[in-house]
Parts: C-alpha cells; structure tokens; sequence
C-alpha cells in the first residue's frame, strides 16, 4: 500500500509533527479505509504525553474516525468500496475469551487492540490511528455509517458517542429518570443529547458560565454550575444516575451528595492523577455506588450509530486542518472547545 500522511507525537514533551508511514498490506478480512475525518479526544492528549505512563513513540493518535472504504481484502463480505465507515477505539481483540463471546470486546479479558497506542495481534507492530489519510482495519472492527447525517460530526461518535451511550444504557437511562451528566467538553455534550433523547430528565453540570446557555439548547432541562454550593445543594439526594466525564483529578463528594439511595455515580473521565477518596459514609448510608465504564464494544457502537442516524444526532464540531492541532489540543486543556475538534483529513493531502 502507499505511504499515509500523518501526525505524530515522538516524545511526551514535544509537539505533534508531520509522519508517513506504510500502513499493512490488505489481509483477507481487512478493509482499507480513505480518512476523511477524524475527531480529537482528550485520550489523544493523555497518551501524546504519556500521562497514563504507557505510550509507545512515536505514537499516531485518533480514534473518532470516518471514512470511505478505498478496496477490501479477499475475504471481506460486510463492506464494498465506496462504503461510508467508522472505526472507534479498537481494531481487534481475542474474540474467544468471555467478555469478547458477550460483544463486551472491550472488556477483552486478553486485552483489546487499541486503534493506537496497541500491538497487532499478528506482526507485534504498533498501531496507529486516525490522524492518518489512510488506515487497515479487520472488517470486524468496522462500523457502518448512517449515510444521513454529515460525517465530520459523526467522527466523534465513534468514542465520546458510545463511551457515554453505554453506560446511559446500562444504568437505565429512560423516561422518568433524572440523570445528571458532569463536565460539558467532547464527552459531556454528546451524554446530554443522547440522555435527552432516552427520554431522561437532564442535568448538566459545568464549572463554566458561559456554557449554561448552550447546554440548554444541546438538550439539558436544567444546568448547575457545580462549583456554587448552593445551586448544587438543591439537588440533594435526587439523582438515579450522574456520568462524570471529567478529565480532571477533583472531589467527588459533592456529586455522590447528590444521588438518592441505590444511585450511582459512574466515572468515565481518565485523568492523570486519581481523585481522592470520597467519604465513605457518604455511600453506606444511602447504599450508594461508584463505577466506571469504557467506550463499549462493537454491536452497541453499531447501535448507538443506528440511534444517531434515527435521531438525527451528530457531536457540535469545530472543523480544523491537522496543522492546527497543537492550538487545538491547547484549547481543550483550558475547556475552550465547543464541544469537539474535529480534523479536516484533507489538509494532510494538500
Ligand atoms: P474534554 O472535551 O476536554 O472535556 C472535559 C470537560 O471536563 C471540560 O470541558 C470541562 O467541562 C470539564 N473539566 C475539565 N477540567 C476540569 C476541572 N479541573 N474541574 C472540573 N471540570 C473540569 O474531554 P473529553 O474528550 O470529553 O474526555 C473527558 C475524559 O474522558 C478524558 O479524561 C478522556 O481521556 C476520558 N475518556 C474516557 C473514555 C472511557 O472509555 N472511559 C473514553 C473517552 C475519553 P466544563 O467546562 O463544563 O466544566
Ligand atoms: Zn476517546
Ligand atoms: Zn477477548
């Protein structure tokens, strides 16, 4: 196959820059994808410089990916060129232990395949992502994309979309629940209008002023700024369900403050540093919970993709060339993207 245009980080400090590589040459049940899009996460920024201590460089980020399908392997039966595709997180996993048999693939026991960041699971090589004009992907590890929704906005989908789409749905979220969702950024705005369009009664909480107005029209009934304890207080022991997509270490106390008895709390933000401990008698008496959650495997992102075409949902995006990543990155530090960059693949093929 030709070289790919990329970017790459090739050490925790310095900033992306431009990288070809030779993507694998097409396997029997590989579709060979033409990036057109490709959403920036904050996962993109933790792993650029290393603050889960496990990056190997030089490292290719992105896992928000839409593209059109440009040949297929010998084998492929799901896709055909010209296909409009999603790849999310993952490019592989076992498949045989139990978590891969439940479609829970992210959960691998063995250890999924990261889209970036990961091994291939045949030739050991290190994989790279989205910030590419072209990938290799096992059709198994392809999404189908609604052809009725505008394909930027759909790359975020692909991650901030299923990674609060499957815990909404795990903990119910539904008519007459009242959910709450923390932190209005890539993730945060995607868990409120698919928590609205569930049917819950919405919450967002933001620590910035000038998102309240715009959180509403995203779909939130209410909006708490949560560093004001007084508005926070009014919502005391009245929540089923809260999603923290908080991308930074903060005090988890006042939101577990805010769950009635047997809610949950479930953390899907990954900072750098872990939170501290929350008190303790703030769960036993109310018998409440904490948990965590990661993106979700392949046939719920499917769903989720599915839900979106029917709902007409897409992430609020801010189209940028890949030159403007570091800016952008340094936006996203500072809350100051509404609510997803999305890059432009097509800057890297000027
Ligand atoms: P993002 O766009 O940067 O949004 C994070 C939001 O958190 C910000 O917009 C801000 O919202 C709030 N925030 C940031 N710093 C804060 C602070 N110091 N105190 C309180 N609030 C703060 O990030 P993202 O792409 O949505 O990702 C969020 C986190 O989820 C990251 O850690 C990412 O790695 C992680 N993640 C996890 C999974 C998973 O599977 N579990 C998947 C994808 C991403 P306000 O301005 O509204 O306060
Ligand atoms: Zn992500
Ligand atoms: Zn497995």
């Amino acid at each position: 196959m030709n070289i790919t245009h990329a970017y790459a980080a090739h050490d925790a400090k310095s900033a992306l820059v431009p990288f070809d590589y030779t993507p694998r040459v097409l396997r029997d049940h590989d579709v060979q994808i033409n990036v057109l899009f490709c959403g920036v996460c904050h996962s993109d920024l933790h792993q650029a410089r290393n603050e889960w201590s496990n990056t190997i460089f030089p490292v290719v980020p992105g896992h928000e990916i839409v593209g059109r399908v440009s040949a297929v392997g010998n084998h492929v039966s799901r896709y055909q060129v010209g296909d409009l595709v999603g790849v999310g997180c993952m490019v592989d996993s076992c498949r045989s232990c139990p978590s891969c048999e439940e479609g829970l693939e992210q959960y691998c026991e063995n250890g999924f395949t990261g889209t970036y960041n990961g091994q291939d699971r045949q030739t050991g090589a290190i994989t790279y992502g989205g910030y590419s004009t072209a990938m290799v992907v096992d059709q198994d590890f392809v999404l189908r994309v609604p052809e009725n929704l505008d394909p930027a906005g759909v790359a975020p989908l692909l991650c901030a979309g299923i990674t609060t789409y499957s815990p909404l749905r795990q903990w119910g979220a539904g008519p007459g629940k009242k959910v709450g969702i923390v932190g209005l950024g890539g993730l945060g705005h995607m868990g409120v209008k698919l928590a609205r369009a569930m049917g819950a009664h919405v919450v967002l909480f933001t620590t910035s002023q000038s998102k309240v107005e715009d959180a509403k029209r995203l779909g939130a009934h209410e909006v708490v700024i949560s560093r004001n304890p007084e508005e926070m207080a009014q919502h005391t022991n009245s929540f089923d369900f809260i999603l923290n997509t908080v991308a930074a270490q903060h005090d988890l106390n006042p939101f577990l403050n805010l769950l009635h008895r047997d809610g949950t709390l479930t953390l899907v933000g990954a900072p750098e540093h872990d939170h501290p401990s929350p008190q303790v008698f703030n769960l036993i008496m109310k018998r409440r919970r904490i948990a965590g959650s990661l993106i979700g495997g392949i046939a719920e992102t499917q769903e989720m993709l599915d839900f979106c075409g029917q709902h007409g949902i897409t992430s609020d995006i801010e189209l940028i060339p890949m030159q403007q990543i570091n800016q952008a990155y340094e936006r996203m530090l500072k809350s100051d993207v509404k609510y997803r960059f999305v890059v432009d693949i097509n800057s890297l093929r000027a």
